[in-house]
C-alpha cells in the first residue's frame, strides 16, 4: 500500500444479509475506486441465522478487502456498529447500512467534506422513503423526544456516518455499554457536517427491527442523553402535593364546620391518581437504576465469534514488502490492543 493514500474503512453492520451483502460490498467497492484512496470493508455479522458471514467471507475469496466478524448471538446494531469501528483501522471510518438503504454514492461527498476538514460528516435523512407509517412515527417519536429532552439534535439524523480517525478513537474511548451511536456521534463534539440524503426503498429480505427492540433503543436513548424525565418526577411529586394540599384543606374545612365529608367519589380519584403518579415515578427511576445495573456489570458491549481476514495479496507474493501487509498487521494489534 502506498502511504500516501488515504484508506477509508466501511463498516456494514448485518443482521440477516445473506441475499445482499455481497451486493453491498462489491456496489460500495465500485463507487470507491477513487483515486489516492484504498478501501476496506467491515462487515460485522451480528449473530445471523443466515450465512451472512459465509458470503462475507466468500467476498475475500474474489480479492475484495473484507473483514468478515462474527458476533457470538445478536447483540443489536448498536453493539455491531461498535464491533465495527474496532475493528476498522481506516483514516477515516464510514458506517452505512447493509441494505443499501443509505445511497453509497453519497460516500465520496462525505469524503470530499472530510477532506475539507470536517471530521464527522453526518448522513441526515431528506425523505424517509416507503417506510412504514410505524417506522416514520417511531422515528418522530425518538427524534423529537431526544431532540426537545437531552438537547442532542438527533433529528432525521441516521447511523450513516463518515467519522474521522480522531473521531473513531474518541467513540472507541467512551466508558458505557449501553450506546446511542447517532447521539453519542454528536455528543463527541469536533468539526461537524451534515449532508442531506433520500431513503431508498429496502432491495431484500426485512428490517430487524422488532418493536420491543426499537422501545428499547428509545429508551436507551432517553436514558443515556438526559435525566429530564427524573426531574419530570419531582415536578409530579409537586402537583401531587399541590393537590392533597386542596383537597385536605377542603375536607378539614368541612370537618371544622360540621357538614358531613360525601367524598368517596374523590378518594376513589385521589388514591388512583397519586397510586399511578407513584408507579409512573417509579418506573422512570427504575429505567435508570437498571441503567446504571447494566454499566456496573461492566460486560463487554458485545462478544466475537470469529474474525475471518483479508490479505492484500496471496501470502508467498509478501516476502519483503512490508509496507503492503501494513492494514493486516495494524488490524490484528487493533484488536488486541481493544482486547476482544
Ligand atoms: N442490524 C444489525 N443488528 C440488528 C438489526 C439490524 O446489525 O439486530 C443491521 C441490519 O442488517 C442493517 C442495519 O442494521 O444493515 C439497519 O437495519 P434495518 O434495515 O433492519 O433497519 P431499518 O432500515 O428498518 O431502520
Ligand atoms: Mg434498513
Amino acid at each position: 500500500m502506498n502511504p500516501h493514500r488515504r484508506l477509508i474503512s466501511v463498516v456494514l453492520p448485518s443482521f440477516n444479509e445473506a441475499q445482499g451483502i455481497q451486493r453491498a460490498v462489491t456496489t460500495i467497492a465500485a463507487i470507491l475506486q477513487l483515486p489516492g484512496y484504498d478501501c476496506e470493508f467491515v462487515v460485522v455479522d451480528d449473530g445471523s441465522r443466515d450465512d451472512t458471514f459465509g458470503r462475507a467471507v466468500e467476498l475475500t475469496d474474489k480479492g475484495l478487502p473484507v473483514r468478515a466478524v462474527r458476533l457470538s448471538r445478536n447483540f443489536g446494531k448498536e453493539a455491531a456498529i461498535l464491533a465495527g469501528l474496532l475493528n476498522a483501522t481506516g483514516d477515516a471510518v464510514v458506517t452505512i447500512d447493509a441494505d443499501l438503504q443509505h445511497p453509497p454514492q453519497l460516500i465520496p461527498a462525505m469524503i470530499n467534506a472530510w477532506e475539507g476538514g470536517a471530521q464527522i460528516v453526518h448522513g441526515v435523512k431528506r425523505d424517509r422513503g416507503n417506510e412504514s407509517w410505524m417506522a416514520t412515527l417511531r422515528a418522530r417519536v425518538i427524534n423529537t423526544l431526544l431532540t426537545k429532552l437531552g438537547g442532542v439534535d438527533v433529528r432525521s439524523s441516521s447511523d450513516f456516518k463518515l467519522l474521522d480517525r480522531i473521531a473513531v478513537n474518541a467513540i472507541k474511548e467512551l466508558p458505557e455499554r449501553k450506546r446511542f451511536y447517532r447521539g453519542l456521534a454528536g455528543w463527541i463534539g469536533f468539526r461537524q457536517v451534515t449532508l442531506l440524503f433520500d431513503v431508498a426503498d429496502r432491495q431484500h429480505g426485512h428490517s430487524g427491527w422488532s418493536v420491543r427492540s426499537l422501545l428499547g433503543l428509545a429508551l436507551t436513548a432517553t436514558v443515556s442523553f438526559t435525566s429530564l424525565p427524573l426531574r419530570i418526577v419531582s415536578v409530579l411529586g409537586i402537583f401531587t402535593f399541590l393537590f392533597g394540599l386542596g383537597v385536605g384543606s377542603d375536607a378539614l374545612h368541612s370537618w371544622i364546620r360540621g357538614e358531613a365529608i360525601s367524598g368517596f367519589v374523590t378518594i376513589i380519584i385521589t388514591l388512583l391518581l397519586i397510586g399511578s403518579f407513584i408507579m409512573i415515578s417509579l418506573g422512570i427511576i427504575g429505567e435508570y437504576i437498571a441503567k446504571i445495573y447494566d454499566e456496573i456489570k461492566q460486560r463487554p458491549v458485545f462478544i466475537i465469534d470469529s474474525v475471518h481476514e483479508y490479505q492484500t495479496r496471496p501470502l508467498a507474493s509478501l516476502a519483503g514488502s512490508v509496507v503492503d501487509i501494513a492494514p493486516v498487521i495494524t488490524a490484528v494489534s487493533q484488536r488486541d490492543a481493544s482486547g476482544s
